[in-house]
């Protein structure tokens, strides 16, 4: 495969063929010189094909170019199949000399007169100039290279861009799609999504309990009082293998909607999410969400039914000190009623958490509204 073929067509520079033809011997390029009609003989279409030429200049007087330009370029790529190619404009005027070439576009033009009595000067003359014009489309390349490879580094920081911006605004949708819209807690489904996880999550931890070793346990407790300088209260079992749930529902409330309005009722449900999603009601892993209507379901993971009162009070009585501005009447205050229940391993869905802590807030319903009812104490559990 030859890197670069020059190809002379001889139309109107059948004076300068032989000039040409000297340079051959050692020029930095394969040199060919025909006829136009050559040229788009067969035989010559099959000789220039097997040559597959990486690069192809065209030699031509511009006159004759002019006038065959389309069929000449036609002709070139259906035999070369190159987006094409380069074409050297040899011209006869004498006024050129001393200004030999210059870029068009990507062609260089050089003239030369026939004139010119030196021949080895016009043999130099000529490897030069083609040099000049390598080199010229050589830079040009490179620069278009560069070019290319900048964009594509500009193209791929702004794909990059794009994307992390794609993906935050996708996480920010998977988490809005989470969410109540009035209070900001988690909805329905994603508080089942949880409350399963964390179902799946206490069974897995209640199954490590049961294969605990002794005395890797009493091996590994120097390493943890390194850490912990205070000795968490209570015992394991009341933390590990075990969660609560806390349903909460606010007393009244339909009577709230029929005095006050639903704008002022839903301004209660949002004061209610506002104050459980505060930083100091609950732990940080504690997951709630609003069941329906006026319910919330809060799940309270290590923690035992009788720990998780301690937070159910704590939010019942900090619901209860919020006054609701009314402009008829005197501000008014409203009270919540919640029941827990904790994890037992007999549960086979969470239905069962859910169905027991429900029992325990009709309890209080029933007995004595706004306060706190634990379901392991008022009912007993089933074997
Ligand atoms: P109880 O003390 O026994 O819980 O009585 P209650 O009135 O709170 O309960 P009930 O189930 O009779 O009524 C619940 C009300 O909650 C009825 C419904 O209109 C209202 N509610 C449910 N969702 C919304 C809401 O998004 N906005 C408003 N403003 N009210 C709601
Ligand atoms: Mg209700
Ligand atoms: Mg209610």
């Amino acid at each position: 495969m030859n890197d670069r073929i020059v190809i002379f067509i001889k139309n109107n520079l059948e004076q300068f063929a032989e000039l040409i033809s000297m340079i051959k011997e050692d020029a930095p390029f394969v040199i060919v010189y025909i006829s136009f009609d050559d040229l788009i003989s067969d035989k010559y279409r099959t000789i220039l094909k097997e040559t597959s030429p990486a690069q192809l200049y065209f030699g031509v007087d511009p006159s004759f170019y002019t006038a065959m330009k389309e069929k000449l370029t036609r002709y070139i790529r259906s035999i070369f199949q190159l987006p094409f190619s380069h074409f050297i404009y040899i011209h006869q005027d004498p006024e050129f000399m001393h200004e030999p070439h210059f870029i068009l576009g990507k062609s260089r033009a050089f003239y030369f007169s026939q004139q010119y009595e030196y021949q080895h000067q016009a043999r130099y003359f000529i490897i030069h100039q083609l040099q000049l014009f390598e080199n010229a489309i050589t830079s040009t390349r490179l620069s278009e290279y560069i070019a290319d490879s900048f964009k594509e580094v500009v193209y791929s920081e702004i794909l990059e861009k794009k994307n992390k911006e794609i993906q935050r605004l996708y996480n920010q949708l998977e988490q809005k799609n989470k969410l109540d819209y009035l209070t900001n807690l988690y909805n329905r489904g994603a508080l089942f999504n949880f409350l399963e996880k964390e179902r799946k999550r206490t069974l897995r931890a209640l199954w490590r309990l049961n294969d605990v070793d002794s005395t890797t346990m009493a091996n590994r407790i120097p390493d943890i009082m390194l850490v912990y300088e205070n000795k968490p209260q209570g015992i394991l079992i009341n933390h590990f293998g075990i969660y609560s749930i806390l349903m909460i529902d606010i007393d009244n409330f339909k009577s709230v909607n029929d005095k006050y309005g639903h704008l002022v009722g839903d301004q209660v449900l949002k004061a209610l999410g506002d104050l459980i999603l505060h930083k100091n009601l609950l732990r940080e892993i504690d997951i709630a969400g609003r069941f329906g209507g006026e319910e919330f379901i809060i799940i309270l993971p290590e923690t035992n039914a009788h720990n998780a009162c301690k937070p159910a009070l704590r939010l019942a009585e900090k619901f209860k000190r919020l006054t609701f501005p009314d402009n008829k009447e005197e501000p008014f205050s409203i009270s919540l009623s919640i029941g827990i229940s904790e994890y037992h391993p007999n549960d086979k869905t969470n239905d069962d958490i859910i169905h027991r802590a429900d029992k325990a807030l009709y309890y209080a319903k029933k007995h004595c509204k706004g306060t706190v009812v634990i379901y392991e104490n008022v009912f007993s559990l089933p074997n």
